[in-house]
């Protein structure tokens, strides 16, 4: 089908923002259920032995050096997750060890949030960013969720507040406010609905209407906008991942293969976006490749996700652009061991707008796919 572009008017932000710091928790889980003794981490035979099998997993991109000291923390992890009736949530952009030896859910942001939903588990270790684990809390309000750092933000998130919201209603009254879920929950809050970067097109027409505020990322709402004939009003937030692409570096690598397939994130610029040759979200790009198993690929993404996919599609070659995000990379094993240890750091929404937010989240989830 074809498309129509449609102008966007994107808005600045009227201050810089820096790194929201969450808050910690009371420590309310750690008082009722108890803290454990910190397990003892050494590598032997025995830990190899009941390791073996998650190495195999991760072999090709985890070096046999380097295994060692992973690997008692993950026997620890993976038998006090068993203990404290536990689950570990991992993003597609946490790290090979992470994400395939103790995670229990992988995925994007909503995808993880939702599988949580399913769990008989008491407790939510969130592999990822502080975003993430109170979309977790919010659609688990009963469980008890952990975030392993509490500085692993997100310059999106961190680029909107609820109160700039509250001031884009007043300033467009009537038009629809569609939040991104890389967002805190209090911008959730101000929202009339949450969409993700797999959703986001169906989200914005589902009102119906001829203009619709999608916030906070700039890229997001371009690229939603070449792919829509509903006007746009964006805001300029970015993530500090994606941005740093550019549409240079991937031409020079298509030049030393013309077969090259470039998968790029909708957070990319869009002169990256116009030089790729598909063009979704984590999970879609996921799906991409195993679905075309293309023989060289290149993921226009944070880099672990090519780490990640390599380990589940042998035979498939990946170019890797390596741009970290500095906040997923701040969850580790030994913070993950630690949280679950301690019970530390619990994510605590206030009530008032945790209901209102939760709508927002909820609404989306109710729309058929
Ligand atoms: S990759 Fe970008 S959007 Fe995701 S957590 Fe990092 S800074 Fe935020």
């Amino acid at each position: 089908m074809s498309r129509t572009m449609t102008p966007v008017e994107v808005l600045s932000p009227p201050v810089p923002r820096s790194a929201v710091v969450p808050s910690e928790g009371s420590g309310a889980a750690a008082r009722r259920l108890g803290v454990r003794k910190m397990p003892k981490l050494e590598w032997n035979d025995e830990v190899e032995r009941a390791t073996a099998h998650l190495y195999e997993r991760i072999k090709t991109v985890v070096p046999p050096v380097e295994w060692p000291f992973f690997a008692p923390y993950v026997k620890a992890i993976n038998e006090l997750k068993r203990q404290r009736n536990a689950v570990i949530l991992a993003h597609n952009y946490q790290t090979p060890e992470i994400y395939n030896c103790v995670a229990d859910f992988v995925g994007d942001s909503l995808q993880l949030a939702r599988e949580a939903t399913k769990t008989k588990a008491e407790i939510i270790v969130q592999g990822g960013v502080h975003f993430m684990a109170e979309t977790s809390k919010l659609l688990n309000p009963d469980k008890v969720v952990l975030i392993p750092d509490l500085l692993a933000g997100c310059s999106l998130a961190a680029s909107i507040t609820g109160e700039d919201v509250r001031l884009l209603r007043e300033r467009f009254p009537g038009v629809p406010i569609v939040t991104y879920v890389n967002t805190s929950a209090d911008v959730k809050a101000e929202s009339d609905i949450c969409c993700t970067s797999s959703n986001a097109v169906q989200v914005v027409e589902s009102f119906g209407v001829d203009r619709v505020i999608l916030i906070p990322d700039e890229f997001l709402a371009r690229w939603v906008a070449t792919q829509t004939k509903v006007k746009i009003i964006a805001w300029k937030g970015h993530c500090e991942v994606h941005e740093r692409f550019t549409a240079e570096e991937l031409r020079k690598y298509r030049e030393t293969d013309p077969n090259l397939q470039i998968l790029a994130h909708p957070e990319c610029p869009p002169d990256v976006i116009a030089e790729a040759d598909f063009t979704g979200s984590t999970s879609a790009m996921i799906n991409w490749v195993k679905d075309h198993r293309p023989k060289k690929v290149v993921m226009v993404t944070e880099c672990s996700m090519a780490d990640n996919v390599q380990a589940e599609t042998p035979g498939v070659e990946f170019v890797r652009p390596c741009n970290l995000c500095p906040y997923m990379k701040r969850i580790t094993l030994p913070k993950i061991l630690d949280s679950l240890v301690y019970l530390r750091h619990e994510v605590e929404i206030d009530p008032t707008i945790a209901e209102r937010a939760r709508r927002a989240v909820e609404r989306m989830v109710r729309l058929k796919h």
